[in-house]
């Protein structure tokens, strides 16, 4: 479903990406490891449309991407969770999520709307509270949730378990491994070893090279 081939990335002269070639098929788990500065974050970025110049091929069911803008690969189906989580920190729960839906395509928004709250528990009790006063950990878990509003057919992560409170990495990975079981398609980049061993397969970016 997701196949790239030769993909290469620049920031300005200095090169981060070098011929990376990989698969991701439905309903797989794919985990992305990688030390700090290996090229994940500039991976996912060059799929999502954003970010580093590119060259190189990326085939979405069968169809060339990697001239489109981003928000043609977004209502493509390709759903992205940065580590920086890009909340709208003055809006409460309820309306980060509400926004998200309008892009939604499977289902009625308020189906979706259920479906991710009963995944993340413990966003219920904060529906009323502002992005900007939740744990990293809480607004990690309403990044996804948004995201998950928009009904995504291939979910790229990026360290969705980085810098979060113990608990709270627990219930992310209890999330994140309900939503591989419904057979949900992710790539996850991640340092630590949270999910490589659910993942069905591992990539490992050394220094922008795939291993
Ligand atoms: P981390 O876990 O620290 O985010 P990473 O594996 O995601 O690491 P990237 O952030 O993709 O790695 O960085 C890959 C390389 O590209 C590094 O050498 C980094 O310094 C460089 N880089 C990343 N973003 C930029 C940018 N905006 N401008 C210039 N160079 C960048």
């Amino acid at each position: 479903m997701l196949d790239v081939s030769c993909l290469n990335a620049w920031y300005g002269p200095a090169q981060a990406l070098f011929d990376v070639s990989f698969q991701v098929h439905s309903g797989e788990l794919v985990v992305l490891q990688g030390l700090n500065g290996a090229g994940k974050s500039t991976l996912l970025q060059a799929l999502i449309g954003i970010g580093p110049r590119v060259a190189g091929q990326i085939v979405w069911d069968g169809q060339p991407l990697q001239d489109w803008p981003a928000h043609r690969r977004a209502r493509a189906g390709l759903g992205f969770v940065a580590e920086d989580r890009r909340l709208f920190s003055a809006l409460s729960v309820r309306e980060n999520l509400w926004i998200a839906a309008r892009s939604g395509e499977q289902g009625t928004a308020a189906e979706q709307f259920d479906k991710v709250l009963g995944l993340f528990p413990n966003l219920q009790t904060l529906l009323d509270r502002p992005a900007s006063q939740m744990s990293g950990g809480e607004q990690q878990m309403l990044a996804l949730a948004r995201t998950l509003m928009t009904s995504p057919r291939l979910l790229l992560l990026d360290e969705p378990c980085e810098g979060i409170a113990p608990v709270l990495v627990q219930a992310m990975r209890d999330a994140l491994l309900a939503l591989a079981g419904e057979g949900v398609t992710m790539l996850v980049a991640e340092q630590n070893q949270i999910l490589a061993a659910h993942a069905h397969r591992v990539l490992q970016l050394t220094s922008g090279h795939l291993a």
